[in-house]
């Protein structure tokens, strides 16, 4: 078993990990502006913790494995560079650490190599022998596979400072002394610089934005913010410089992209289509037909990612709304926790506005549970039921092969769901 870190900016991420499997893993925040010597005593902590809690002990223990954000020299083993974050890391003797205080012998390296090994073991890169890995995010990063090793170079800085080469040299030096360095012109650490300096930045919703970093400019720029989009076009050309001269300079298989980069919220549109978007059409049919003044749209949420949470009835409204579909305002309920959560809010919405009525379009399956819950918030509804999975709508097809099809499952489950959700509704006097 090995102990493992990966120290990030916001947090360290440890696990217990055999043969190539996280037995178990935690996190803890990562305090990048304290001491590295104080950050390696609380990670050591936190590993006896989670041996003790899983009932492992340190003795079936062979290694510890560290991801650091410094170039690092993994020989010695030691960090080269410590940028200010984790203060004290150059001085750190990590083989004595590790000895004297877990008994073990330490491996460390370069994050963003550490990331590439786990995409060649383990994911996008397997089985290649010619990788480049960027990272785009508070810096860009990259890390070189070359002949199936890790790109070292005679310094250990092989690809790792690419994100600093120059790729508009009539631009003023930056941070790192490189004239017009692509870091500069296209990260988290310069963009409220860079957003700053442009003469539409005043009339731009930047200017009372929260934070500016690239999750702000890709949500401002979907909205149409002239400076976000400008901004966004920026990062987007650099990025694709920085990846154009990577396949250039080290003739890859592969280019793996990470960092802390999301993938985009607005892919595609903002929403999914699936089987219950009929729900939007039939809604919107009678928004053209003149048969209401507003639409409504409710809806729950998911996780996106780690920290992102997508929201239906938002997302939905804004694809309505830029594909300019709806002749009619719309407004979204936010997230909603259930049925009966989106019957309160527009049972809300109805006594504020004085609505004498209001059309309730949902799937047929649905609509029974739905009208009850409205009806009993207050709502006087008219209930257009759509999205039908009756064997009328299914058509039928003949066939001979007596083999179960999933769809009759799907069936099976949205019927059991509402006739669950009928009771559970009843039990709490919803209904
Ligand atoms: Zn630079």
């Amino acid at each position: 078993m090995i102990l493992a870190a990966d120290f990030g900016g916001t947090t360290i991420k440890l696990g217990l990990v055999r043969e190539g499997r996280i037995l178990a893993r935690s996190r803890l925040d990562a305090y990048a502006n304290r001491p590295m010597a104080e950050r390696l005593e609380a990670v050591a902590c936190e590993w006896e913790l989670l041996l003790k809690t899983n009932g492992y002990t340190l003795q079936i223990c062979a290694g510890i494995a560290l991801s650091l954000p410094f170039l690092t020299d993994p020989k010695s083993p030691r960090v080269l560079g410590d940028f200010g974050k984790f203060p004290g890391a150059t001085n750190i003797d990590f083989a004595a650490w590790s000895r004297v205080r877990l008994g073990l012998p330490v491996a460390l390296e370069n994050d963003l190599r550490v990331a590439l090994l786990g995409e060649w073991t383990a994911g996008a890169a397997r089985g290649k022998s010619e990788v480049v890995m960027l990272a785009l995010g508070t810096g860009i990063g990259c890390a070189v596979l070359s002949s199936g090793r890790l790109l070292r170079g005679a310094n250990n800085r092989a690809a790792t400072l690419l994100g600093h080469s120059t790729i508009a040299h009539e631009h003023p030096a930056g941070r790192c002394g490189n004239l017009g360095c692509a870091e500069d012109l296209a990260s988290t650490a310069t963009l409220a610089k860079l957003a700053r300096s442009r003469s539409d930045f005043a009339v731009s919703q930047l200017a009372g934005a929260e934070k500016i970093d690239h999750e702000t400019i890709f949500t401002l720029a979907a909205q149409g913010d002239a400076c976000s989009q400008a901004l966004l076009q920026q990062s987007l050309k650099v990025w694709a410089v920085m990846l154009q001269n990577a396949v250039i300079a080290f003739d890859p298989e592969v280019v793996v992209l990470g960092g802390g980069v999301e993938p985009s919220e607005s892919e595609p549109a903002g929403i999914h289509l699936k089987g219950a978007s009929d729900r939007l059409f039939a809604a919107l049919s009678l928004a053209k037909q003149g048969r209401g003044r507003l639409l409504l749209i409710g809806g729950g949420s998911y996780q996106g990612g780690e920290d992102v949470t997508v929201f239906e009835g938002e997302g939905a409204k804004r694809w309505v709304e830029e594909w300019q579909l709806s002749p009619v305002p719309v407004q979204s309920l936010g997230p909603c926790r259930d049925t009966h959560d989106e019957a309160l809010k527009v049972a809300a919405l109805a006594a504020q506005h004085s609505w004498k009525r209001v059309a309730l379009v949902t799937s047929a399956y649905h609509m029974t549970r739905s009208k009850a819950v409205f009806e009993k918030a207050g709502v006087v509804v008219v209930p257009v039921p759509c999205n039908y999975l009756s064997m009328g709508m299914r058509g039928r097809h003949v066939t001979w092969l007596v083999v179960p099809k999933a769809d009759n499952m799907l069936y099976f489950g949205a019927w059991m769901h509402e006739i669950i959700g009928w009771w559970a509704y009843r039990l709490r006097g919803w209904v």
